[in-house]
């Protein structure tokens, strides 16, 4: 009587931990696929990135080039998404043409906040 009670006992253990394994992996997959989809996300926040920031002053609003380069520093590095930069003539360029399109920019900038939101949520 009590070894079949053993036997059952050491069947349930199994089960119960049979249960945990299949849970542990589903929710490890589902993790990794979340962190992936962030991870991919997040790059195309950086890829849309204009490197632009918004300024306001005397109730206008312009733009700016969002690089900044500590001093001493050669590196020039996006406050937005923290790209790097060394080269400052196609920073000056890519500010420049912003400037010259702010519907584009609109547009660019309307992406990303859609994006960021998406991200906000997971
Ligand atoms: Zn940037």
């Amino acid at each position: 009587m009590l070894e079949t009670l053993w036997d059952w006992s050491g069947w349930l253990v199994a089960i119960i931990l049979g249960l945990f394994a299949i849970r542990a992996t589903v929710r490890f997959d589902v993790n990794e696929w979340f962190r992936d989809r962030r991870r991919l996300q997040k790059e195309n926040l950086a890829i849309l990135c204009p490197h632009i920031s918004i300024v306001r002053s005397d109730g206008k609003a312009g733009i700016q080039s969002a690089y900044i380069s500590p001093p001493g520093a050669f590196a020039w590095q996006c406050q937005m998404c923290g790209h790097i930069s060394h080269d400052q003539r196609a920073i000056e360029q890519e500010a420049r043409y912003w400037a010259e399109n702010p519907e584009e920019l609109r547009k660019r900038i309307k992406k990303i906040e859609d994006l960021a939101k998406k991200l906000g949520r997971m």
